[in-house]
């Protein structure tokens, strides 16, 4: 029961995102602590997150796609092929992933830096008796604008929901203000995901955040909410007893 009522009390972005993609997945990475190899999408994650830390860093007279490509050259350079499914596999998403830093990270036109890159806050929120770890990847801060943005490499609906949903809360909480714009790059398909919150998206999040607290505490429902299409590309597939835990799952967090 320890470990159930710590993880409802208090909750990071990761520990949700992996909820979302499978509770079981949150239970083997996050309470139980399984090694969960390091699979190509995590890699080119961390990849996307260092060239987007390191291009916000240069002054703005040196951001050119000529920097992207050798930023993207410097860190990719240490990534392993054999965790790619073959080589085409491995070029294929190199080239995408600079193809799309180029088109997205040029056309950036704020010579300001970033008031906040990859920086991670903790807020109480009282509606949810749950304290909260969001990272602002980058955030742009000015008397008049405020706008968050993320890399990802892919992302679902469910998983855009929830991001948007966390940086109202957290904004408004940490900030007192909600951002006037939020996008999300999702670099595999190449698409910019572009909201414009409004005050009202304020309690939606936090009616939203309610019903994660309340599934996540709910672990007899963890059944209906995993879908085997995420197993086949699951680290924890080896070791996951999802078959054998069908009538013990409220057993599962205590
Ligand atoms: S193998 Fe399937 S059910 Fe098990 S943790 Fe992974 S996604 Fe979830």
């Amino acid at each position: 029961m320890k470990l159930h009522q710590h993880f409802l009390r208090s909750m990071t972005d990761e520990n949700i995102k992996a909820f979302i993609v499978c509770p079981y997945k949150l239970y083997y990475e996050f309470i139980d602590k399984k090694k969960s190899p390091v699979d190509w999408k995590q890699i080119v994650q961390q990849v996307i997150n260092k060239v987007v830390y390191s291009y916000y860093q240069l002054p703005f007279e040196q951001r050119n796609a000529t920097k992207i490509l050798s930023l993207v050259e410097q860190f990719w350079s240490k990534v392993p092929i054999q965790k790619f499914e073959s080589r085409i596999q491995f070029y294929t998403i190199a080239a995408k992933m600079t193809d799309d830093l180029i088109r997205y990270l040029t056309t950036e036109t704020n010579p300001t830096p970033p008031l906040f890159l990859f920086e991670k806050f903790k807020a109480n929120i009282e509606e949810l008796d749950v304290d909260l770890s969001l990272t602002f990847d980058v955030a742009e801060w000015s008397e008049s604008s405020f706008v968050v943005k993320k890399y990802l490499v892919e992302a679902k609906p469910d998983m855009l929901m929830l991001y948007f949903y966390l940086t109202i809360v957290f904004s408004k909480k940490v900030f007192k203000k909600i951002p006037e714009k939020i996008e999300v790059i999702t670099i595999l398909d190449g698409t910019k995901h572009t909201y414009t919150p409004t005050p009202e998206n304020m309690e939606e999040g936090i009616n939203y955040l309610k019903l994660i607290k309340h599934l996540l505490g709910d672990s007899s429902s963890f059944n209906e909410l995993f879908t085997e299409e995420q197993c086949a590309v699951c680290p924890f597939e080896q070791v996951c007893e999802r078959g054998a835990r069908k009538g013990t799952e409220n057993n599962y967090l205590s």
